[in-house]
């Protein structure tokens, strides 16, 4: 498990860009450099309770989160996490994911 999420960061305007981009939304710029966002909030959540062709699928949730400092992104959710709730984020094999952040002791 690696902690953050990998994004594009436009190098002109800084705007994050999930997933990458020819030209950045906002300034239109097209030189990026690679960043990592570790935190988002929770906007929506889903549920995929079936996949074609997929005989043993587990129902998982999906999030639309907003990131700290970055673009909205969807992540596979790992907990009970609602609208909402602050979440940290993190990459298994290279996908997105997510869980409510640890409270500090
Ligand atoms: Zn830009």
């Amino acid at each position: 498990m690696t902690p953050g999420v990998g994004i594009w960061r436009c190098v002109k305007c800084r705007e994050g860009v999930f997933p990458q981009r020819l030209l950045c939304p906002r300034c239109h710029g097209d030189d990026f450099v690679p960043d990592r966002v570790y935190e988002a909030v929770v906007e929506e959540v889903s549920m995929i309770r079936h996949m074609l062709g997929q005989t043993d699928w587990q129902p998982r949730r999906i999030a639309s989160v907003r990131t700290s400092n970055g673009p909205r992104i969807t992540i596979g959710l790992r907990d009970e996490s609602s609208p909402g709730t602050v979440i940290e984020l993190f990459e298994e094999d290279t996908a997105p994911y997510g869980a409510a952040r640890k409270p500090s002791t």
